[in-house]
């Protein structure tokens, strides 16, 4: 894997307190990170934030075990014809991904591509209006 495949913490405390905001859904309540060891431990709502007050729920309470999850990926993967999964470089990837929809969209149009985009994607407003403009696609944006 390239360093591009794998994240870069280096900014996170190993042991302390972090101030975030949770990126689950578009409330985006202040949250306060506990770290041990570099790990996130406990996560809840900043009670010092003026407009939340300590609100959170608790999917963002619990979003620290994304991070700690076994099952969290950490890099590409792809299917294999075996049907296993893979790692791949990530640019690989997108050129891989890139080539097949250049194939549909040259051999059957824009309309054949539907783009979904879930919650933490339709959060990212630099994401949003992509499918419209480079693919030309018709389809409507999809939220989770
Ligand atoms: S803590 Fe809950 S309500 Fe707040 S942004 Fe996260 S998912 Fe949404």
């Amino acid at each position: 894997m390239s360093k591009t495949d794998t994240l870069d913490q280096s900014d996170l405390p190993v042991n302390g307190t972090r101030r975030t905001v949770c990126r689950i859904c578009h409330l985006a309540c202040p949250l306060v990170v506990e770290m041990e060891a570099g790990k996130p431990s406990k996560i809840y709502g900043d009670k010092n934030n003026p407009i939340y007050h300590g609100y959170s729920c608790i999917k963002g309470r619990v979003a620290y075990s994304y991070h700690t999850s076994e099952a969290r990926l950490l890099h590409s993967m792809k299917r294999s014809d075996d049907g296993e999964y893979r790692p791949i470089e990530s640019d690989t990837a997108c050129k891989e991904i890139a080539g097949k929809v250049r194939e549909l969209l040259d051999q059957y149009g824009p309309r054949s591509i539907a783009c979904f985009i879930g919650t933490p994607g339709w959060n990212n407003l630099s994401q949003q209006p992509l499918p419209h403009q480079r693919l030309r696609t018709p389809s409507p944006l999809g939220v989770a």
